[in-house]
């Protein structure tokens, strides 16, 4: 095997199937990482519980339709590891460890605590294991030594309390962490198909499993240019959500349509028609390899305890070196 140019880590919480801002925004990236780095793709179960604990049985299932959303698109189980964060108990154990020389205000500050309180309303209602939660991430990445995490711009603050986190172990005891970096990946954002943010719990999404005709039906209700409304209108793809589909589906014929939406040549449906068959195109394969590995969910469950396994060698020697460096071997 070629020599790898250094660790990686990057994970989802597993909540069910994957959208195509899954596909575009990670997972596209991921493939690309697993030949050049030694990445360890991280099946984020315990995070589902800081925000959705009362649903805990939902998750062995959830866990199973994203990894087979992730076998499909191209992710291989020979050249990265698939590791489900529960099934390698060193992720509880730096946790506990990180948590007590993490200072409280640290833990306060991070912006995305933030958001998640307004967005789903918590206001007091706040648990422990949430506002943990960036230390529990912190964990997750240390405990593999990784050099890199890609993210987008707007994580960079994650990594950045990681990195402080990682310098404080090492200033406090040793040298056993390396800084994580970010690594920046330009991220293509999609809308949902009403035009906002897309997300499962909106109902705006095409999933990476979505048979044909389903995604045909959710590309007919797309929202467009309001102001296009007859084929002959002249239109603005740039405030059009088909266009930023058709902008990274379909990028031989952005600018024919682009120009025959303006002048009116091109009507709604007819273009929504094309997205469709581009989406078909991309999804096909895909749908064909998802049907393989759905057909062996022991060979899925095998590959999850395989991953697990050899992602539980590395975090062992990672806790030995912490222990060590603690002074806290019995
Ligand atoms: S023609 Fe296409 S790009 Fe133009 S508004 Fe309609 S769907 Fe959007």
């Amino acid at each position: 095997m070629a020599q790898r140019k250094g660790i990686i880590l990057s994970g989802m919480r597993p909540t069910g199937k994957l959208h195509l801002g899954h596909l575009v925004g990670a997972l596209d990236n991921w493939i690309k990482l697993q030949d050049t780095y030694d990445c360890y793709f991280l099946v984020a179960d315990y995070h589902v519980l800081t925000t959705g604990f009362e649903k805990s049985a939902e998750i062995p299932g959830n866990i199973h339709e994203m990894v087979l959303d992730w076998l499909a698109v191209g992710l291989d189980p020979e050249r990265a590891k698939f590791l489900i964060q529960s099934r390698v108990i060193q992720h509880c154990e730096l946790n506990l460890i990180l948590g007590m020389i993490t200072p409280m205000p640290w833990v306060e500050r991070n912006p995305t605590i933030k958001d998640m309180i307004a967005d789903m309303g918590l206001g007091g209602k706040i648990h422990y294991g949430l506002m943990g939660y960036p230390i529990l991430q912190a964990a997750d990445i240390l405990l593999y030594r990784a050099d890199l995490v890609p993210v987008g711009e707007d994580q960079v603050a994650h990594i950045e309390m990681t990195r402080e986190i990682a310098r404080r172990f090492n200033h406090l005891y040793s040298s056993v962490f390396p800084e994580p970096r970010a690594k920046l990946t330009r991220v293509s954002r999609l809308p949902g198909t009403d035009g906002r943010k897309m997300s499962k719990s909106l109902g705006n999404s095409i999933h990476i499993s979505d048979d044909d005709e389903n995604v045909r039906q959710k590309v007919r209700r797309m929202v467009t240019d309001p102001q296009k409304v007859r084929r002959g209108d002249p239109g603005r793809p740039e405030v059009c959500s088909v266009y930023a589909y058709h902008q990274i589906f379909n990028k031989e014929e952005t600018g024919e349509i682009a120009e025959n939406c303006r002048t009116g040549a091109l009507g709604c449906v007819d273009c929504k028609a094309k997205l469709a068959g581009a989406l078909g195109k991309v999804l096909d394969p895909i749908r064909e390899r998802r049907g393989e590995f759905e057909k062996n969910p022991d060979q899925v469950r095998q590959i999850l305890s395989d991953g697990s396994a050899a992602a539980s060698k590395r975090a062992g020697e990672t806790m030995r070196l912490v222990r060590e460096a603690m002074g806290m071997v019995y």
